[in-house]
């Protein structure tokens, strides 16, 4: 099965899906943890290219196709291969953050995004989408400290304000492919609930 974690900035993304991975072998699953983006040696070189300072303006239409240029690396030379082995692919990040992102934070028009994610991934989605949600101020505080939010300097709270109401109006639309997680709780409660929806899909 095929689960990406979504998020706002500092939601605690990579901790949850560190502890979902867990709790999945522990039941004797097989488990593979990736990123977006990233996930294979070029794309995490285009991962760097992407989170680097900027020495030149870079277009929105660049930062779109470096993204699902990183991801047909990934798709085609990691994430597919594990689940045609019947391993479960857990993704921090996967093309709903570039619906949030390029489309909902930058601007790109969702019909653009969808024309990659055809060319790209053919019909491969998530089957299952873990988006953890919690207001952007209580993220950014965190990602803040870690000097995350850096490249983003420029972006005012709007914009990250629109990247989460993206991710929830998609969730909305597709309620047996989205879990909206409240983030805001205590990490432990977090993650029991995590667990419990993956331990529900794994017996689905
Ligand atoms: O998920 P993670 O925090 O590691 O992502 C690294 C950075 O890339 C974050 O600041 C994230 O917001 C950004 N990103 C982006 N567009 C995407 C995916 C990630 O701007 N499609």
């Amino acid at each position: 099965r095929f689960i990406t974690f979504e998020g706002t900035e500092g939601v605690g993304k990579s901790t949850q899906l560190q502890r979902a991975a867990r709790a999945l072998s522990d039941l004797g699953l097989e488990v593979e943890i990736t990123r977006e983006p990233g996930g294979t040696p070029m794309a995490e070189k285009i991962r760097e290219l992407l989170l680097a300072p900027r020495e030149e303006p870079v277009s929105d239409i660049t930062e779109l196709l470096l993204m699902f240029a990183a991801r047909a690396q990934h798709l085609r030379n990691r994430i597919l291969p594990a689940l045609e082995q019947g391993r479960w692919v857990l993704c921090d990040r996967f093309t709903d953050a570039t619906f949030a992102y390029q489309g909902g934070g930058r601007g790109v028009p969702p019909e653009q995004i969808e024309i990659l994610e055809t060319l790209v991934q053919g019909d491969v989605r998530p089957d299952h989408v873990i988006l953890l949600d919690a207001p952007v101020e209580t993220g950014m505080a965190r990602a803040k400290k870690r000097g995350e939010l850096d490249r983003f300097e420029q972006e005012t709270l709007a914009f990250f304000q629109r990247i989460r109401e993206t991710y929830l109006e998609r969730a909305t639309a597709n309620p047996g492919q989205y879990h909206v997680v409240n983030a805001e709780l205590p990490l432990d409660q977090v993650s029991e609930s995590v667990t419990a929806l993956l331990i529900a899909i794994a017996r689905m």
